[in-house]
């Protein structure tokens, strides 16, 4: 039988490698011959230095990796769209795909027991092939890298849907709480959108810097106890029409609400943790649309994939290190040391 080495998590800040058998695509499933797999911030949160996760983050000891982006290499029986070629990027849930939440292409939301994410509950993109649902591909476009593709499987789906159910415009400016890759995502999908002015807060010195470089963001700003007063004079004393936290920290919460102007909107798409803020004077007597947003749909995958082919755009910008499947070590650990771009495994074409 012909094998393959995956990547596990075993949970204690290391990682695994494994053999595993190639697997053969059933009914309505392909195989998938993977080219980037890359690091999302839940797989260091929830996996990576401790399995935390429960319910749908529970991680179940499968080859991980939940951004994965490859080509078609093999279909199985009653598969109706793909082909053995296409260049596709993989949804990273499989959901029992006959529920209200699947029928809206929302399998993240799924609670079927069948339901499983790749990487978390099924295997996913850390090694040479993936077993793939059909109903969880979207085509990459020819303009789009693998490493575009695979960006956009979790990140910059999650910071396309957050934005969109926002309404983010022309008629925004957009204030970014936590510059890692979401952040960074949420700043390119932000001007593509509209916002006119797009301001980015971190605490991570290093994240500041690559967000200035990379030209993202118009102003990025230390997450200190003045960045509330720099956010307000940068935008003539009002706060921004809009904001999103992607820290998942509190402290980038308050600052994302606080920092949004009066009948805006805020979106929180950081993940763990808490917030602690007064109601009546930030909430409600503020006019202020607070939004929860968890990942996308794979109709809005598909057309986030759609626009960034349109506009020229690509994720990979904000890829800084693309490692081989042998140094997914070092991969995991600079995507845990919190101070560069988004990390990504990468494989050669053969
Ligand atoms: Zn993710
Ligand atoms: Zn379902």
């Amino acid at each position: 039988m012909e094998t393959m080495t995956g990547v596990v998590l075993p949970g204690d800040s290391t990682v695994a490698f494994e053999e595993f058998p190639v697997p053969e695509p059933g009914e309505g499933q392909v195989l998938v011959k993977m080219m980037a797999s890359s690091i999302c911030g839940s797989d260091i949160r929830a996996i990576y230095r401790e399995h935390l996760g429960e319910g749908p983050e529970a991680y179940q000891g499968v080859i991980a990796g939940h951004e994965p982006c490859g080509r078609v290499v093999k279909v199985g029986h009653g598969c109706k769209q793909f082909a053995v070629g296409d260049r596709v990027v993989v949804y990273h849930i499989s959901g029992c795909g006959v529920c209200a939440d699947c029928s809206d292409g929302y399998m993240i939301s799924c609670t079927s027991p069948v339901r499983a994410a790749y990487g978390w509950q099924r295997d996913g993109g850390h090694a040479a092939y993936l077993l793939a649902e059909e109903n969880t591909l979207v085509k990459l476009p020819d303009s789009l890298s693998y490493v575009d593709g695979a960006l956009c499987a979790c990140g910059f789906g999650t910071c396309w849907e957050a934005l969109t159910r926002i309404g983010l415009s022309g008629a925004d400016r957009l204030l970014i709480t936590g510059l890692g890759p979401v952040g960074l995502a949420a700043a390119m999908l932000g001007r593509a959108l509209g916002a006119t002015t797009v301001i980015g807060a971190d605490i991570a010195e290093g994240r500041l810097k690559l967000a200035a470089e990379l030209g993202l963001v118009d102003h990025v700003i230390a997450a200190d106890e003045s960045a509330l007063g720099k956010v307000k004079d940068l935008t003539g004393g009002a706060g921004c029409e809009a904001s999103i936290d992607c820290s998942g920290a509190s402290a980038g919460r308050l600052l994302a609400l606080q920092g949004t102007r009066q009948w805006g909107r805020c979106v929180f798409v950081g993940e763990g943790g808490t917030v602690d803020f007064e109601v009546s004077p930030l909430l409600i007597h503020q006019q202020i649309t607070l939004f929860g947003s968890w990942v996308t749909s794979v109709k809005h995958l598909q057309d986030l994939v759609e626009r960034l082919d349109r506009w020229g755009l690509h994720p990979e910008r904000t890829c800084t290190h693309q490692l081989p499947l042998a140094e997914a070590a070092r991969a995991y650990q600079l995507a845990d040391e919190g101070q560069c771009g988004k990390v990504c495994i990468v494989f050669d074409d053969e």
